[in-house]
């Protein structure tokens, strides 16, 4: 008899647990062909403003999450098919080639994601064959949801209220324990080092809140550690506006982007903890954070496109927001002559990775400081994140820039204020910014007080050293 063959196509859904196209592709066919798709589009090609669409930290990272999962599937007993082109092309000659009866993957829903599945699509159809969609990225189900996608709630509070007290979250798919091997001859290809996309080899630094390694296995022993380990989750609550260090936060997010870590699976083992250890506001804080990433997602859904647009699904662009390169760049760099932004943004471009508060300040300050087009900022987020995500990092954005979900017009940070609540003694601005060292933590977030004989006791010459602030921050003083 002939055997029922179906294509595995991994996607940004790099792991074995919780992975439902992999679970029913099992569950419905004799043999399975795992293959995933370095898609060229995404290395080589930059955004709109020309930034390479994805830098070194996250092609490392991902580089790593496919030999993971490579690397268990071979555990296991099957393989994994690599390929680098196209994935409408590439996919479609391999379900030609091993005679597949379907391709199955879990389904994206953001414009790029969504163009390569439809073109698959079609090419497959031409040959009598179809893809098979599963769900994977979300904590909710859509279909569990009591509104149909088109009528999500605006607001994430409004959503919250409806979905958190009666929707389930259903439980994670088993992870299999082994699967038949591919017998079909087929060449398996070949995992590409970083070179291959003319990009660097990330170097490590040691101030780095955490050293990220891509795949499933890293990512459910992060879990592991966050969560029963260290028990961070017990304080979460209180350390998530945290700057420096590992458990402030999970860091959960680069392993959530690459699907290396299901949500679900994140929702029950802290149910578990709770269970077992302790329950908490804290707990439920990480829980909570989870329903902002399935809002952010449900958006993108509602509104498709616009959520990159400047005028984001409310079209209400600023005509102020100008494409400015200069004032861009200054930002970018770290030069803006604030520490708390400068700092920020350093530890973006020496580590892939920024905190939540950071981010929000430095995307406030971007967007209503400098009155810099807000697209630049979220392509080089785009390009630079380890955890990049279109819907959490353009949602995002769209929030902080006023076009989005957030009900307030103006999510203008007071970047002074925040500098020193949330860094206090200066110890992180200290620890990207090393020419402040010697300035008191008293005036470390506002250099503009620094009188010149306090410079000299300092060692620092502003305008020299470090640049003198590219705004008055008087405006924030009061
Ligand atoms: C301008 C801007 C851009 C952002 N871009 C991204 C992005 O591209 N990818 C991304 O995953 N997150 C993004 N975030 C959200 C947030 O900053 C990160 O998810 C978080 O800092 C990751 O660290 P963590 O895993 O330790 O988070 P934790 O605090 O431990 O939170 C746990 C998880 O909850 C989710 N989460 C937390 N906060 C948010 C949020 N505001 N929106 C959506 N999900 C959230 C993430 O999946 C995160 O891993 C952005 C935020 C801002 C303000």
């Amino acid at each position: 008899m002939k055997l029922k063959r179906i294509v595995v196509w991994f996607r940004q859904d790099l792991r074995l647990h919780d992975n439902e196209a992999l679970h029913y592709a099992l569950e419905r066919c004799d043999e399975i062909v795992p293959v995933y798709v370095f898609d060229e589009r995404q290395f080589f090609d930059k955004t709109s403003f020309g930034f390479s669409k994805t830098d070194k930290y996250r092609t490392q990272f991902i580089i790593e999450s496919v030999l993971d999962l490579k690397k268990s599937l071979q555990a296991i007993g099957s393989n994994l098919i690599i390929r680098i082109g196209k994935p409408e092309d590439e996919i479609y000659e391999i379900a030609k080639e091993v005679q597949a009866s379907w391709v199955y993957c879990n389904r994206e829903r953001t414009q790029e994601e969504v163009e390569v599945q439809n073109k698959l699509e079609k090419n497959l159809w031409s040959i009598g064959m179809e893809i098979n969609y599963f769900r994977g990225k979300m904590l909710f189900y859509t279909q569990d949801l009591p509104f149909p996608v088109s009528h999500t709630p605006d607001t994430f509070s409004s959503f919250k209220k409806e979905v958190e007290r009666i929707v389930p979250i259903r439980k994670p798919f088993d992870t299999p324990t082994s699967i038949a091997p591919i017998s079909i001859s087929i060449d398996e290809g070949q995992c590409p080092k970083i070179s291959y996309f003319k990009l660097p080899e990330p170097q490590v630094d040691d101030r780095s809140v955490y050293h990220f390694k891509g795949g499933e296995t890293e990512a459910l022993a992060r879990l592991k550690e966050f969560i029963w380990e260290d028990e961070a989750i017990k304080t979460y609550e209180d350390t998530r506006n945290g700057l420096i260090g590992t458990n402030y936060s999970s860091k959960l997010s680069p392993w959530l982007a690459q699907g290396c870590l299901s949500p679900k699976t994140i929702f029950y083992e802290v149910k578990a903890y709770e269970t077992e250890r302790i329950k908490n506001k804290s707990t439920y804080k990480l829980i909570y954070e989870l329903y902002w990433r399935d809002f952010f997602r449900l958006m993108a859904k509602k509104h498709g496109n616009l959520v990159f647009l400047k005028g984001g699904y409310h079209d209400k662009s600023n005509p102020n927001w100008e494409s400015d390169w200069t004032l861009f760049n200054i930002w970018k760099d770290g030069r803006t002559g604030i520490p708390f932004i400068d700092a920020n943004m350093r530890e973006l471009q020496q580590t892939g990775f920024m905190s939540n508060r950071g981010r929000q300040n430095v995307a406030s300050f971007l967007i209503h400081d400098l009155k810099v087009n807000w697209l630049m900022g979220a392509e080089y987020f785009e390009s630079m994140l380890l955890d990049y995500d279109p819907a959490s990092n353009y949602g995002n954005w769209n929030y902080i820039a006023g076009v989005g979900s957030d009900p307030r017009p103006d999510r203008h940070f007071n970047v002074l204020t925040q500098a020193k609540k949330y860094d206090p003694e200066g110890e992180y601005v200290k620890q990207w910014i090393p020419e402040l060292s010697d300035v008191p933590h008293q005036k470390i977030h506002d250099l503009e007080s620094l009188s010149e004989e306090e410079q000299i006791h300092a060692n620092i010459r502003l305008g020299d050293d470090y640049p003198k602030s590219i705004i008055s921050t008087k405006k924030w003083s009061h």
